[in-house]
């Protein structure tokens, strides 16, 4: 059985953000330049930290370098340097609060990718009535946003997601979208996986996320056989598992949907394997499983934070150690700062086989790196020669078109594509496998439907 944590030694949660990080003691750890990076940058940007992530996944000797203060403390480079001049000259100024956030307004409509309209382009449509929070793209598995779940723990520096940061811990409004969610599923009996993502579901309480589970463990939606919850709290806020007021609840519940006779798969979002080196952490993985769950991990490869293989290699032989199972290493696009944060493909395949080659095989169950580009999951195979020139080898490993999967195909080979849009068919026949992304109807691939009104832009007012 799993240890009993003494609730009078919880930690509990403290966010560390732009209206607090400068009275916490890693402050002073922060060089004047660094700090200044950190208020401009995030005046335009989210920025979230919390407590546990700053004092036991942080290096703060190794700083500006270390990961984890890449991945969730505002960084310089993620602003065009015109607009970080722009920001860092009114705050030296002493600007108004509404001179500035009108100026980060500005920059942050340059950076959105996402004008109003695509957000909606994935909603399936039953009885004619979009199904918000649903995300159905590939036949067998569909993706969920819990309104509930759309914050988390900390925020990635990387992620693009922040257009929709906003929390709720709200019964009523879970119990009314968990009902259309069965009403969809009921009719769509060929869906055998839902997935729970976000922002973060963990960040629900218990008691929410059980209206959510609990109405899949419903007789009628027997073809649901896996559950899948999408979460970074295994890295951000283990305790979330182990010793907040309601995590021994949330044990129950995961034990129930086993019980119950389906797959329950917690997605855990490892970025590095720092992140499994606390007690809390792998105390989390083992309560974790002992409910009969199991978890895989997958990430993003992000350049300053984990772009090397000897980190993907000690992060994945860390996850069989422990119990967690190597999935899927993305390639990341939807990022805010991309060309803070970007990989070339070439590198990312590099990155990728030198840590493959290091692991032994139960590790290598994990697939990638992965693109989720508008027609599928574009697998990455590596770069060969075919006559004298140099070509990408690729498979989809999902795709719209069921009919491309698996099936190798080829692109002129390109050092510095760092996205699918990028490339270019190699010959006649691999045109198919690139279809016209204006054809689909899928204008955005993972995107996050708005659930309630948009929270607008302010980095500041957030929770
Ligand atoms: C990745 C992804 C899934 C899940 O795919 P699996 O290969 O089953 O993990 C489902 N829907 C979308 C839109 C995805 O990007
Ligand atoms: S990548 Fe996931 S955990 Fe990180 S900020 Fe985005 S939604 Fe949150």
């Amino acid at each position: 059985m799993f240890q009993h944590f003494d609730p009078n030694e919880a930690e509990r949660f403290k966010p560390i953000t732009r209206a607090n990080v400068a009275r916490t003691p890693y402050w002073n750890r922060l060089s004047p330049d660094l700090q200044e990076a950190v208020n401009v940058v995030s005046a335009v940007l989210p920025f979230r930290s919390n407590e546990y992530v700053a004092r036991e996944l942080i290096d703060w000797d190794r700083v500006p370098h270390d990961p984890i203060f890449q991945l969730t403390f505002p960084q310089k480079g993620m602003l065009r340097e015109d607009n970080y001049e722009t920001i860092a000259s009114l705050i030296r100024a002493n600007a108004p609060h509404d001179e500035v956030e009108l100026a980060a307004d500005r920059i942050r409509l340059q950076l959105n990718p996402h004008p109003a309209g695509q957000l909606t382009h994935n909603v399936p449509k039953h009885h004619g009535c979009a199904v918000p929070g649903v995300q159905h793209k590939y036949r067998e598995t569909c993706l969920f946003f819990p309104s509930n779940g759309q914050t988390c723990h900390a925020y990635c520096t990387f992620c693009f997601r922040w257009a929709q940061f906003i929390g709720h811990d709200d019964l009523k409004f879970a119990s009314h979208e968990a009902d259309t969610l069965v009403e969809y599923l009921r009719e769509h009996r060929w869906v055998t996986d839902i997935l729970f993502t976000g922002g973060d579901p963990m960040i629900m309480g218990t008691k929410v996320l059980r209206r959510y589970i609990e109405a899949l463990l419903h007789p009628d939606l027997e073809h649901v056989q896996t559950i899948r919850i999408g979460t970074k709290a295994v890295a951000y806020w283990p305790q979330r598992f182990v010793t907040d007021p309601d995590a021994d609840a949330l044990m129950t519940l995961f034990d129930r949907v086993v019980a119950a006779g389906k797959h329950l798969a917690v997605m855990g979002h490892y970025s590095h394997p720092v992140e499994l080196s606390t007690d809390i952490s792998q105390e989390a993985v083992r309560r974790i499983r002992s409910t009969g769950a199991n978890i895989r991990m997958q990430s993003p490869l992000i350049r300053h934070v984990n772009d090397d293989a000897t980190t993907w290699a000690d992060l994945w032989r860390t996850g069989v150690r422990l119990g967690a199972i190597p999935y899927y290493m993305f390639v990341e696009r939807d990022t805010g700062a991309r060309r803070y944060f970007e990989v070339p493909l070439v590198k990312a395949w590099d990155i990728f086989r030198k840590a493959y080659s290091r692991v032994s095989g139960l590790a290598r169950t994990v697939r990638g790196p992965s693109m989720s580009a508008t027609p599928g999951k574009v697998h990455i195979l590596g770069v060969s020669e075919i006559g004298d020139e140099r070509v990408f080898v690729l498979e989809y490993l999902q795709a719209r078109d069921a009919s491309l999967v698996r099936r190798p195909f080829f692109a002129c080979f390109d050092p510095t594509a760092s996205w699918f849009d990028q490339l270019v068919p190699f010959s006649e026949r691999d045109k198919q496998f690139f279809p016209d992304a204006d054809d689909s109807e899928f204008g955005e691939e993972s995107r996050p439907v708005p659930l309630r009104v948009s929270p607008g832009l302010s980095a500041t007012s957030r929770p």
